[in-house]
C-alpha cells in the first residue's frame, strides 16, 4: 500500500542542512514510526512522503518555510534581568526556556531560550535552532500499514516503534 492519511509509516532517515551539517538520523535498525496525516513529523516531509510505498527511497529538500520557519531577527534579543521575576533571576542560564509575547506582534506567544547570561542582561532567542535552514532529507520507507481503529482513537502508533502503554 502507499502512504496516505492514517497510514502507520516506518522510515529510516538522515537529515542535514543544505550546507552539509548533519542534523539528525534514525538509529540503525530502529526506524521512526509515526501516524501519517497527524502532524507528527514536519509538514514538508509529510507532504514528500505522501503516495510513496514500502521500499522507496525519498530525497526531499525542504525550504525553511516547509521545515522550521524563517529566521526572525526580531526574536534574537538582549533583555534586562529585571524583566524576570526575582525567584527566576538566579536560575537564568543558557538553555533556560520561557514563554513571552512576540516583541512586534501583539498576542503571538513565542518560546524563548536563554543563549547567554551577562551581568545585568541575558541574550535570548525565540528562533528554533533550525529556523532559516534548508533541510535535506534522505528517507527509506521501511514499512507502510493501515492504522488500527484503536491507534486512530488514541492518535498514535502502538507496538514496535510506537507507544507501549497497553
Ligand atoms: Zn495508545
Amino acid at each position: 500500500m502507499t502512504i496516505g492519511p492514517n497510514s502507520v509509516v516506518s522510515i529510516h532517515y538522515k537529515v542535514a542542512t543544505s550546507e552539509g551539517e548533519d542534523v539528525d538520523a534514525s538509529e540503525p535498525g530502529h526506524p521512526l514510526t509515526y501516524l501519517h496525516g497527524h502532524g507528527q513529523i514536519i509538514a514538508g516531509l509529510e507532504a514528500a512522503l505522501n503516495g510513496r510505498a514500502q521500499g522507496e527511497h525519498v530525497h526531499a529538500t525542504l525550504a525553511p518555510a516547509q521545515a522550521y520557519g524563517e529566521h526572525d531577527p526580531e526574536l534574537d534579543m538582549r533583555v534586562s534581568k529585571k524583566l524576570f521575576p526575582a525567584h527566576v533571576r538566579n536560575e537564568l542560564q543558557p538553555g533556560f526556556r520561557f514563554g513571552a509575547e512576540h516583541p512586534k506582534q501583539a498576542g503571538v506567544q513565542v518560546r524563548y531560550t536563554v543563549q547567554e547570561v551577562e551581568d545585568d542582561t541575558v541574550l535570548v532567542s525565540g528562533n528554533h535552532p533550525l529556523a532559516g535552514k534548508t533541510l535535506v532529507f534522505q528517507v527509506d520507507v521501511a514499512e507502510v500499514r493501515a492504522a488500527t481503529e484503536e491507534e486512530l482513537a488514541h492518535g498514535h502508533v502502538h507496538g514496535p516503534g510506537g507507544h507501549h502503554h497497553h
